[in-house]
């Protein structure tokens, strides 16, 4: 009930549309009750009591009813269809902002066909509430009240008489609803991890054929998709039942009034035009009666969706804005210190421990250590995609968590082991640095990123599409694209997280140069896997099981023979 309260808010921002639709069904339903007492004035006024000069009247009568019934049943389908998809939209707005807001983590911790999930098929199935439900539900509800109002107006006793079904109904509609509740949120889980299984898949289609294990693929889609068939069969089966079962309780209702029906009209308390009206407005009230049931199984379904796209809205980003953050008049100049950080990712595995750096303006300092050593995680933390656990990272000496967010990352430039491309064109993922830019500037970034000559020789040139994640391009050419677009950007402060593919020396060559362009004037972090990537830089900060063991320049690492000077050894076979 909860959630259904939740959902019907997001109709109160359109009270106005709200408020037609009401206004056309009610007189469409108004339009629908006329026939039937029509037809009792034909029996008992035309044909029993001769007044033939009425028929014309009550054919004119008849034609007007249904011609008005059907222009408000259209403009109620019109409005209905307006409310529903703003309602619809808004929807869609609010979860997609809502994600966007969410820290890292939970987009770490789910997999992405699953969030897809969430966004489109629930909100789709959220969206019946709106679209057929409520509907349904206003014209059920307001036809009920008009027929049980005629009904009662024509003879009381057979009105209870058709009343007797409901608590019937009801029962059976409060067990139906417990029990069908249960399998529809199993089914919305289902169906996400089946969405997260294809999105998995196809992510990985190149390692499913390269190791041949398309059968293996297979069979888990299979099993996904036979638990979903199998849920899905428990709603339908309790439906098979429960529908005919209702359906069943309502025609013996109607038995019991045709029954007592023709024993008050040969009792002469009731004329023959009288049943046939009372019988015509029974089988009225049996429709809003068996649509009610179906909005009620819809609505299951739709509220086990809607719970799960709550679940996303009231979800409290982990990394925000601190009340009072501000951000300084001026760009920062890119002084870095990280003062004894600790860090983990889940409480019993710390991560970082008792991290120590400091950074001048402008220097270039380079991360080395084993892999799984946490230099990757130091960089996250420098861009708040997680909060420290313990400790402070400030730059310019403000502590980072007093800095609003947006402008934090305006001061960063991020370039990623694996540098992810958007599905667009070459011009459209430099431009992410900087919306604004004209061609000039992204030509000149490219320039710089040494990215300009390989763009001009591709089909389209800047305009060429460079396929999802840019696998269109190769892994060099993925790199200095994202280095353009970081040159874009234009921040004081400049990340880069070396790609640990091998790449071949003619493309690192133009990787560092254009590395060494990026980097000038601007405060640097490289994580080097490769120690060849490291000339140049002031100097090295060594991590090992999340410590800083060493910090020095090359010559005076070489000398300590620690972490570093064996990892240069191992690098370089001395
Ligand atoms: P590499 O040189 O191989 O890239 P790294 O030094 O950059 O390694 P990190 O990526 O920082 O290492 O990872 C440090 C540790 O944190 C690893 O043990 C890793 O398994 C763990 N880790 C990294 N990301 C997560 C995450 N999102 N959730 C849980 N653990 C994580």
């Amino acid at each position: 009930m909860k959630t259904l309260l939740r959902v019907l808010q997001y109709l109160s921002p359109h009270r106005t549309m709200v408020v037609g639709t009401f206004l056309f069904a009610g007189l469409a339903t108004s339009f629908e009750l006329i026939p039937p007492w029509l037809i009792k004035v034909i029996i008992d006024d035309v044909i029993q009591g001769g007044q033939t000069q009425l028929l014309v009247w009550v054919f004119l009568g008849l034609c007007a009813a249904y011609v008005l019934r059907n222009l408000c049943g259209s403009m109620r389908i019109r409005l209905n269809n307006g409310l529903e998809q703003q309602v619809v939209h808004d929807l869609h707005v609010q979860v997609f902002s809502a994600l966007q807001r969410l820290s890292i983590r939970f987009f770490e911790n789910r997999p992405t066909g699953e969030i897809m999930s969430r966004v489109l098929n629930d909100t789709e199935h959220m969206q019946r509430i709106f679209v057929d439900g409520l509907e349904e539900i206003i014209t059920a509800g307001l036809t009920l009240t008009g027929i049980m109002i005629m009904m009662f107006m024509l003879n009381w006793k057979l009105a209870l008489l058709a009343l007797a079904p409901i608590p019937l109904l009801v029962v059976g509609a409060a067990f139906f609803t417990n029990r069908v509740h249960g399998y529809y949120r199993a089914i919305r889980k289902g169906s996400a991890e089946l969405n997260a299984l294809l999105q998995d898949m196809l992510a990985g289609i190149r390692e499913t054929m390269g190791f041949n294990r398309q059968p293996y693929e297979q069979e888990r889609f299979d099993r996904k998709s036979d638990r979903c068939r199998q849920e899905t069969l428990k709603a339908m089966y309790l439906w098979s039942y429960y529908s005919p079962g209702m359906m069943l309780i309502g025609s013996l209702g109607g038995a019991m009034v045709l029954w007592f029906g023709t024993d008050e009209v040969l009792e002469h308390r009731l004329s023959v035009g009288e049943l046939v009206m009372f019988i015509s407005y029974l089988a009225l009230f049996y429709v809003p009666i068996n649509q009610i049931h179906s909005v009620n199984h819809m609505l299951q379904h739709a509220l086990a969706a809607s719970e799960r796209v709550f679940e996303v809205l009231d979800l409290v980003p982990e990394v925000k804005d601190r009340p009072g953050a501000f951000a300084p008049a001026t760009r920062l100049r890119g002084e870095v210190a990280f003062h004894r950080v600790g860090f983990h990712y889940r409480a019993d595995a710390p991560i970082l421990t008792d991290v120590t750096i400091s950074v001048q303006a402008g220097e270039r300092i380079a991360l080395v250590g084993p892999s799984g050593a946490g230099k990757s995680t130091t960089l996250k933390l420098l861009m708040r995609f997680y909060d420290a656990t313990q400790g402070t990272v400030t730059i310019d000496g403000h502590d980072i968590r007093d800095l609003p967010l947006v402008f934090l990352r305006s001061q960063i430039g991020l370039v990623q082991q694996e540098p992810f491309l958007f599905n667009g064109t070459v011009r459209e993922n430099i431009l992410y640095g900087d919306l604004t830019a004209g061609q000039g500037e992204v030509e000149a970034a490219a320039k710089v990123a040494r990215a300009h000559d390989f763009i001009m020789a591709l089909p389209e040139g800047y305009d060429t599409w460079i396929g999802e994640r840019g696998v269109k391009l190769s892994v060099g050419q993925r790199q200095r694209v994202s280095i353009a677009r970081v040159i874009l950007k234009d921040p004081p402060i400049v990340m880069f997280d070396e790609a640990t593919s091998n790449i071949d020396t003619e493309t690192e060559v133009k990787i560092r140069e254009a590395l060494e362009d990026l980097t000038k004037g601007r405060t640097t972090i490289i994580i080097a896997h490769r120690l060849s990537t490291i000339h140049g830089v002031d100097r090295i900060i060594v991590v090992d099981h999340g410590r800083v063991v060493e910090d020095g320049t090359h010559e005076t690492l070489i000398g300590h023979e620690g972490v570093y000077a064996r990892l240069y050894d191992a690098q370089f076979q001395v």
